[in-house]
């Protein structure tokens, strides 16, 4: 019987759930994935989780608990860094070890480390570590690999054409619901923020399916290729060392020069550090270039989807005023 594997929908499950499954999956994995997150699960993550936690890591807690007791494996990598001279934030290199001492009855833990800040070979010995813990083969983990990056590919080509990347991942499980509401171009926001507060329905309070209903074009630094947000990044006085925060800094400035661009709004997490310093440098750079209207949106456990619906319309009547004005 197929081993069964546990991946927590939650933090890097959105950026890179296609390769992670399609990896697993060529080893003969069976994957399970917990469902999205509702109530029930960030409920459960914030009471296991420790104060100090930001909003995404508690919610990953909650999705870790969903999957204890059904799985064989825990997907749980230790990501320090996936680019050179750039890293993850530090809460995701404690994840395995915060999981682990506050979580009982968890099964054993793909935990591997992947750090390529310094060395790219780094990636090949983290995938054949963790690898292992599927096949003894390593030829077979480099082709699991291989097939997995060509699926990482169509993720990434479908972000680039447009899709939002909890809208890829839909439609390349066969979903078709977003295709139907990509909004159309009458106001067009650009929204900033860690992707796994953004594209997590229950943690965004459906921001970007709130916004495309009422007939708005949703973008985000993720749909850019890398060339664009690293080049305008690379103007930056000072190099980010933060991968997510620097694709962030190049997609806002990108969209201050976007022309298109009515608004943008910033999603920040309560307790996350780096969304701080983002947050108040984007709209610096927004204040300082152009005037385009700018709006922060703090979320925390318990924010409510009624207060943010009707900051989200008040900005949105907004723009339209000054679109006709
Ligand atoms: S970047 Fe912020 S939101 Fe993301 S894990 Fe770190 S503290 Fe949490």
């Amino acid at each position: 019987m197929a081993v069964k594997v546990g991946i927590p929908r939650a933090l890097f499950y959105f950026y890179y759930y296609p390769l992670w499954k399609s990896f697993l999956e060529n080893l003969g994995a069976r994957v399970v994935v917990s469902p999205p997150t509702n109530k029930r699960i960030m409920d459960a993550g914030v009471k296991k989780a420790v104060d100090e936690a930001c909003l995404p890591v508690k919610v990953y807690y909650g999705h870790v608990l969903e999957l204890v007791g059904s799985v064989d494996l825990l997907f749980a990598p230790r990501l320090i860094s996936v680019e050179k001279r750039a890293y993850i934030c530090p809460k995701f290199m404690g994840l395995p070890d915060m999981i682990r001492s506050n979580i009982d009855g968890l099964p054993p833990m793909m935990d591997t480390t992947i750090d390529v800040s310094r060395k790219s070979k780094n990636l090949h010995k983290g995938v054949q570590e963790m690898g292992r813990f599927l096949s003894k083969s390593p030829r077979k983990i480099t082709r699991a690999w291989e097939k997995a990056l060509e699926k990482h590919e169509v993720f990434l080509g479908l972000t680039y054409s447009g899709f939002l990347p909890h809208e890829a991942i839909e439609i390349m499980e066969g979903g078709c619901r977003k295709v139907e509401t990509m909004g159309d171009d009458s106001l067009k926001i650009a929204l900033l923020g860690h992707g796994y507060n953004i594209y997590d329905e229950h943690i965004s309070m459906n921001i970007v399916r709130n916004l495309k209903n009422m007939g708005v074009r949703v973008v985000t630094p993720d749909i850019l290729p890398p060339e664009v947000t690293e080049a305008e990044a690379a103007k930056l006085p000072k190099r980010m060392f933060w991968t997510l925060g620097k694709r962030m800094l190049g997609g806002v400035l990108h969209y201050i020069h976007d022309s298109d661009v009515d608004g943008i709004i910033y999603v920040a997490a309560f307790g996350c550090g780096p969304d701080s310093m983002i947050a108040d440098l984007s709209e610096r750079f927004v204040r300082r270039h152009k005037k385009i209207p700018f709006m922060l949106l703090t979320l925390d456990e318990h924010s409510g989807e009624a207060g943010v619906l009707t900051r989200l319309e008040a900005f949105v009547d907004m723009l339209t005023w000054r679109g006709v004005s």
